[in-house]
């Protein structure tokens, strides 16, 4: 077993290598895309040609399958590669290896879905996606959804997809993913349940009309739904809020510092 992964090892490295020289990201599309979305203002120069191998690699690794007739052309491929490779800048590539595909859609789409009551009925309905990440598969996402990803205003189909990738490697689904040597899990469970807890009881709390816009969550109330839900969302904040996200939950925002080794709010 040790042979074969000291075996694949160089030729990954290697394969890596001829993908950034065969295959680099034009200057004119990598300038476009740095500039259409405000979440790469804060990068420096190291970081920017970082994040330009990792997409560069990205591209090269990963299969774009259009779905519905979905239009995928090189701009929404290097957007995607991007804002996927943002959270990696700490990390490396390896994490995303464990996937290959990328499924577009053109917009949101429905998903039959089916739920059992407590008194056993079967109840289905039409959810709408703006994208998903299967465990051990495919990502997919909604073309619309991913260009209105970038701006700053704390939406991010892309990073929300990429965070879920980046729990489920563990192979749980359950807002924590593997951390990094040095980080406490303790810790990490303590600022993440604290967190959660308290958005699950502004979203319980009956609105008042005079405290509710005062009291209700300052994130997208979806982070309520579940623990990974609350990860794959507050990764969204990180990048495209970062200030919001410190104010309002500082000790998950020092928790994703932590892990992805960088700092949105302090570039
Ligand atoms: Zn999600």
């Amino acid at each position: 077993m040790l042979a074969a992964i000291m075996g694949f090892r160089p030729f990954r490295a290697a394969r890596r290598r001829r993908i950034l020289e065969r295959s680099p990201i034009p200057d004119e599309l990598w300038d476009w895309a740095l500039k259409e979305h405000r979440i790469f203002r804060w990068l420096g120069e190291a970081d920017r040609s970082r994040l330009r191998e990792l997409a560069t690699i990205f591209l090269g690794e990963k299969i774009f399958d259009p779905v519905d007739g979905a239009e995928v052309d090189e701009e929404l491929r290097v957007s995607i590669a991007a804002q996927a490779c943002l959270p990696l800048l700490g990390l490396d590539l390896d994490w995303y290896d464990d996937w290959s595909t990328i499924m577009v859609t053109p917009r949101e789409y429905d998903v039959r879905q089916k739920d059992v009551d407590e008194a056993g009925v079967v109840h289905e309905y039409d959810d709408e996606f703006a994208g998903e990440a299967f465990s051990l598969g495919p990502v997919a996402l909604s073309r619309a959804d991913v260009e209105a990803s970038g701006w700053g205003d704390g939406y991010n189909v892309v990073i929300h997809e990429m965070a879920h990738k980046l729990d489920g490697r563990d192979g749980r689904f359950d807002g924590c993913p593997p951390l990094r040597p040095g980080m406490a899990a303790g810790a990490w469970r303590a600022a993440f349940s604290a967190a959660f807890g308290d958005i699950r009881s502004k979203m319980e709390r009956p609105p008042s009309r005079r405290s509710a816009r005062r009291k209700g969550p300052r994130i997208d109330s979806y982070a309520a739904e579940s623990p990974e839900e609350f990860f794959a969302v507050v990764c969204e904040y990180f990048y495209e809020k970062p200030h919001l996200l410190r104010s309002e939950y500082p000790e998950v925002y020092a928790q994703l510092v932590l892990f992805f080794g960088r700092d949105p709010a302090e570039a």
